[in-house]
């Protein structure tokens, strides 16, 4: 589903667009003219991923020219089929210094997995598969995807090494937030073990500051003119020492 010049959204569950596995967050293709990369790969129960490719072709375009996975938090939602895509694309895979460990493990504990299996979120016969991480990134660092660089952000909160990313696309400016903020100026707290608030609250402020026009969130609604709103709004609640609305 293509939904500017620059950016298709390929892969989206029940908290979205219900046109990929329903766990799934929604995984964003980066189109940089001679090569194109994914956000985020979803759960990747059977046969996800292979939606997520067939709706890549749908919109005109090669799953052999992705050059990039990039993984935004080790959560199953996001990188369930990180393994598959690097196995299907022979694609970089990138993620956050702090989250790669966990990424190549694919260790239960490490992402939350155990918790949220009791919770009912995900099957109880669920498994991680361990993924290899190919390139390790942190803050200030930028990922070239043909004609566009995504610049890394360190925002954690929602869990421990957390990534958002600020594009300047042909028409407009991006922010890739995944689980930082969602329409509405809410926030995903969850009472595990790396989500840690005083975090959460220096990630929304530090990412308020910035310019952008587009929120592409990991789940619910996308916003591509007015985005910052949503994560002002975030921002006015940590500043009050308060909390943002909770998704959960
Ligand atoms: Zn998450």
């Amino acid at each position: 589903m293509k939904l500017t010049n620059d950016v298709h959204v390929v892969g989206s569950g029940r908290l979205g667009f219900g046109i990929s596995g329903a766990l799934d967050c929604h995984v964003y293709l980066i189109n940089g003219g001679n090569e194109l990369a994914l956000i985020d790969t979803g759960m990747g129960l059977p046969g996800d991923f292979e939606q997520i490719l067939a709706n890549i072709r749908d919109d005109g375009l090669d799953p052999k020219r992705i050059r990039k996975i990039i993984l935004t938090h080790y959560h199953c939602d996001h990188i369930g089929a990180a393994q598959e895509a690097y196995q299907r694309l022979d694609a970089e895979v990138i993620a956050s210094r702090i989250a790669a460990p966990a990424i190549r493990s694919g260790e239960e504990r490490a992402v939350a997995l155990d918790v949220a299996k009791a919770a009912g979120f995900y099957p109880l016969d669920y498994h991680l598969p361990p993924c290899p991480v190919t390139r390790e990134v942190s803050e200030g660092d930028r990922i070239t995807v043909g004609d566009y660089t995504l610049n890394v952000w360190d925002t954690p909160g929602h869990s421990d090494g957390h990534l958002s990313f600020t594009m300047q696309g042909s028409d407009r400016t991006y922010l890739i937030g995944a689980d930082l903020v969602f329409w509405g100026g809410k926030i995903v707290l969850q009472n595990i073990h790396d989500c840690r608030i005083d975090a959460y609250a220096k990630s929304v402020l530090k990412m308020a500051a910035l310019d952008f026009d587009a929120l592409l969130p990991g789940h619910l609604q996308i916003s591509l003119s007015g985005g910052k709103a949503h994560v002002e709004q975030a921002a006015a609640a940590f500043k009050q020492l308060g909390v943002p609305p909770n998704l959960l």
